[in-house]
């Protein structure tokens, strides 16, 4: 394989789907030299088969609002490659949501899949629906509408979405409930789902605990931890949240957190009550940035920038892609940063990554970062085929390990000569390699 022959076709192919393209080089270029040590993978052509969905389900979602008024949104369902388990991703519902960014979200859940050593394919799906301001019964009606076309090729053995930015336990009750009615049957088809009808404990917080977990791991390669340490985080939603609380719980200080229109910094420190404060405005819909600078004075609220320019220790991005570029990268090595672990999937540039790696920074990847996420929601699906459930410290004692395990692999093929370890190589061929070789045991589908 020549990567740069290879991304030229796939360009000619996908024309502007900026995110995907993106992805899909950055794991090329990580797995370029496995992948040709190993001729069978280019014979059975892995991939020209991987970088593809198996399909893409895209459909319109017409809906009524309180006012009586019709909007139609885009509803999508990427399902990328399920060799290793049924397809399992999340969805998300937000504005910029198009084809290229679930592709990008899909590709990267099969590598992210495939390392959490559970059973669980590729996929991403969403809509270009707003939740912001809207009522509970436009969520409501959205979400039924939504499911009215997707529940044709999902299940609990083929494809169990999940949430993501946009989609928390309310929507996913919203879509569950209509799922069931189509479907007759009560099953595990959906992970988030609330804890009295089928949730697992922790998957909540999982996503954020597993980043924390990981970070950990990283930390210890250089002999610290997050006792004493300043964080910067980035966005407030559900990752955010989990990776802040944890952050408090270890003994580091979280400083910062983001939004769309800007920063909060605040060098007390956020936590306990004031996160508590945060999670009420998030519940009620409301910006959570600006009132946040209000309700604490030692907080400043800064307009229309990113928090990566406030002196840290250990940054975790945990808002969106792109949200870090080269400057920031710049910027928060200059001041110190020593630990980069992304909560959010893709939430550096690529000119971001090749700072931090030229600077021997400890940086890893969304797909070994946040996998805790996905790999409660496959305990999730764990407790449903039992029917039952584990207690909290059994479902907790399960993510640490798995992100113990995550670490491990990306150590175990990204240690370089001189002990620095590449996370994004390492956490590529590992997740690469046990689907490749799944798929060459599988033959030609
Ligand atoms: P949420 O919708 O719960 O939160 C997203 C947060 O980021 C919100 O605080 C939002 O602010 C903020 N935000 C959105 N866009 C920007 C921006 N351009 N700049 C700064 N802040 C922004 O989403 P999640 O926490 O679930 O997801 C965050 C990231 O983590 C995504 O990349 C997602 O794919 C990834 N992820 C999530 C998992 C999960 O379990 N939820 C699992 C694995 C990965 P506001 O609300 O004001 O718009």
């Amino acid at each position: 394989m020549d990567v740069e022959k290879f991304m030229l076709e796939l360009e000619r192919k996908h024309p502007g789907e900026m995110e995907y393209l993106q992805a899909v080089r950055e794991v090329l270029e990580s797995i370029e030299e496995i992948y040709n040590e190993n001729p069978q993978f280019d014979s059975a052509k892995i991939i020209e088969r991987l970088v593809e969905p198996d399909r893409i389900l895209m459909f319109k979602v017409p809906w009524v609002d309180d006012n009586g008024q019709v909007h139609v949104n885009l509803g999508y369902r990427v399902q990328f490659n399920n060799v290793i388990g049924p397809y399992k991703g999340g969805l998300r519902f937000h504005p910029s949501v198009n084809l290229s960014i679930l592709k990008f979200l899909g590709f990267e859940q099969i590598f992210k899949n495939s390392l959490t050593t559970l059973p669980m394919g590729g996929a991403k799906g969403g809509s270009d629906f707003d939740p912001k301001g809207k009522s509970n019964a436009e969520i409501m009606r959205f979400c039924q509408a939504f499911m009215l076309e997707l529940w044709k090729i999902i299940g609990p053995e083929t494809d169990v979405p999940a949430g993501d930015i946009g989609v928390g336990g309310r929507e996913i009750g919203f879509m569950y409930g209509m799922y069931k009615k189509l479907a007759s049957e009560n099953t595990g088809v959906l992970t988030g789902k609330g804890l009295n009808w089928g949730g697992s404990l922790i998957r909540p917080e999982a996503t954020g605990f597993g980043a924390v977990y990981f970070a950990e791991e990283m930390l210890k390669t250089r002999n610290t931890s997050f006792q004493g340490k300043t964080v910067a985080i980035s966005g407030f939603g559900n990752v955010a949240w989990g990776a802040a609380t944890k952050a408090n719980e270890l003994g580091a200080k979280v400083v910062t957190i983001s939004g769309p229109d800007g920063y909060i910094y605040d060098p007390d420190g956020i936590s306990g009550e004031k996160i508590n404060y945060l999670l009420e405005l998030r519940a009620s819909n409301q910006d959570i940035v600006k009132p946040y600078s209000y309700e604490f004075p030692s907080a400043q609220f800064v307009q229309g920038k990113r928090p990566w320019e406030v002196k840290c220790d250990i940054a975790l991005p945990c808002a969106t892609q792109n949200e870090l570029d080269k400057d920031d990268a710049l910027n928060l090595v200059k001041n110190g940063c020593f630990c980069v672990a992304e909560g959010a999937n893709m939430p550096s540039t690529p000119g971001a990554i090749e700072v931090f790696l030229e600077s021997k920074t400890l940086f890893a990847p969304g797909k070994a970062v946040n996998a805790g996420g996905v790999a409660t929601s496959g305990l999730e699906m764990a407790q449903n085929a039992m029917k039952m459930n584990w207690p909290m410290e059994e479902v907790d004692q399960r993510l640490h390990q798995i992100m113990k395990s995550i670490h491990g692999s990306c150590a175990k093929y990204g240690t370089d000569s001189e002990g620095y370890i590449n996370y994004v190589k390492g956490a590529n061929i590992a997740g690469f390699l046990k689907v490749a070789n799944a798929m060459l045991d599988q033959g030609v589908i």
